[in-house]
């Protein structure tokens, strides 16, 4: 374990910002402000460089789903580097890891997945199905079909095909996006639909039929796929009204176009069913798997490939020219395993459907009395909070004051790790996570808001 001093921390802060470029940084604010040293992790908490007690209510980045320290995690990878630390699944070769893991994701996942496609992160995984569903059209004749559609402020990773799919617009402008993607609005109501007195439901039905209105402007002979997060992970956490999912559905089936479910944040339970499409009742032809399929412990992604595109795939199609050196890693694979089986051992998606993701939204629902919260959401084990400047009219803060981030900075310095998305506050915590924690969270949650009231006046 690292000796936790000032002056380690000072030492580790003074050469990350001599040498380390952080995802998603603004490296001139970090090198003001020194990084925070994450030591250690056990459960629910982490502990930083300077011994603080800190509860992780985002999972790591929405990935620990069993927590952290769990015993047959680590076993099984030190099991696995001992037997064979690497071998490769290009060239016809194949290992037990891999086997084993693609067999038990054929059922765990819905009845339509018999295939998976190994990778080694979620925007790999998203970047495989762009090339997957151009390549299905290709091989049912019908090459034109290469447009994807997806939804602004959507997040599907940061590789360029990943960023050209997520609806960010503060990505887009660096770097671009890449050909025949196009996006829609999402279905989020309490900026679309509340305005208009539309009720949720209603507002599902037309936010969906945003998806037709594109497809007919683009061309149903051109579109590709439809892509989407179950609730929108990175966007906020979003939860979309009951009728929006199955109206997508009924659209895409209507063109004939295939149904992509990005489960990276999704699945493996946090939404109380294994995946999110089974809690919001579709039928996806693929779906993109990362982060809780390890529950982060080493990385891994891929992609579970429905009957539809497999069938093209293996019975028509020849080599798909693609794949990664870490596609099916044994020690990702072997890790992966151990932890679907401690998901299923502790039975943690029905503790999520059943247990602690109905008691989780019960304590924030409580929340709805702050002065400073217009709208309260969760589905599972994710959980947001909209930050309003007047309650009663639902007036939302100017961006420059920056709110979410005056509350996060509260929630740092109270040994909470919550995030925010403009004045939006999520949470993800780990599924495992008991009554008692969500209590202590929800106590961490309310003096947060609390200070962060209190600095507004
Ligand atoms: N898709 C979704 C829904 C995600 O939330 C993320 C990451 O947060 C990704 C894809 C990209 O995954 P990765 O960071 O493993 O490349």
């Amino acid at each position: 374990m690292n000796t936790v001093t000032q002056e380690s921390t000072r030492q580790w802060q003074a050469a990350d910002a001599q040498h380390f470029l952080h995802p998603f940084t603004d490296h001139a604010g970090l090198a003001r402000k020194g990084a925070r040293i994450i030591t250690r992790a056990d459960n629910i908490y982490l502990w930083d460089s300077e011994g603080n007690k800190i509860l992780d209510a985002m999972s790591g980045l929405w990935c620990v789903n069993v927590g952290y320290g769990q015993q047959p995690l680590i076993d099984a990878a030190t099991r696995q580097m001992k037997e064979l630390p690497f071998y490769n699944t290009f060239f016809q070769t194949s290992h037990p890891p891999a086997i084993e893991l693609a067999e038990l994701l054929a059922q765990v996942t819905p009845p339509q997945f018999q295939h998976v496609f190994f990778t080694g992160s979620g925007s790999e995984g998203n970047d495989t199905i762009v090339r997957m569903v151009r390549r299905y059209w290709d091989i049912k004749g019908e090459p034109a079909r290469k447009v994807i559609i997806s939804r602004f402020n959507g997040y599907h990773g940061s590789t360029m095909a990943g960023s050209s799919l997520s609806g960010m617009k503060g990505m887009h402008d660096q770097g671009g996006v890449i050909p025949d993607i196009t996006h829609i609005e999402q279905p989020h109501w309490f900026e679309h639909g509340r305005p208009q007195n539309l009720s949720r439901e209603d507002f599902g039905l037309i936010a969906a039929g945003w998806l037709e209105t594109k497809i007919l402007e683009v061309g149903p002979e051109r579109v590709a796929a439809f892509i989407g997060e179950p609730v929108q992970g990175a966007g906020g956490v979003m939860v979309p009204p009951s009728t929006y999912w199955p109206e997508i559905q009924r659209i895409c089936d209507k063109y004939g176009i295939l149904l992509v479910s990005d489960e990276v944040i999704c699945g493996f339970g946090r939404t109380g069913h294994w995946f999110g499409c089974e809690t919001m009742d579709v039928k996806p032809d693929l779906m993109t798997i990362a982060k809780g399929i390890t529950s982060g412990y080493v990385p891994l992604g891929g992609v579970m490939v429905g009957e539809r595109v497999a069938r093209a795939l293996i019975d028509e199609g020849g080599e798909f020219n693609h794949g990664f050196t870490y596609s099916g890693h044994p020690v990702a694979c072997a890790v992966a395993l151990a932890n679907i089986r401690l998901i299923q051992q502790l039975d943690l998606v029905r503790h999520v459907r059943e247990d602690i993701g109905p008691y989780l939204a019960q304590r924030f629902a409580e929340l709805a009395d702050h002065p400073l919260v217009g709208e309260v959401q969760s589905c599972g084990m994710m959980g947001a909070v909209q930050l309003v400047k007047d309650k009663a009219a639902s007036t939302l803060f100017e961006p420059d004051l920056e709110v979410g981030m005056l509350c996060r900075a509260h929630c740092f310095g109270n040994g909470l790790i919550m995030r925010a998305v403009g004045d939006r506050m999520i949470v993800a915590p780990p599924l495992v996570m008991t009554r008692a924690q969500v209590d202590e969270m929800m106590a961490l949650i309310r003096r947060c808001l609390d200070l962060t009231l209190a600095e507004l006046h």
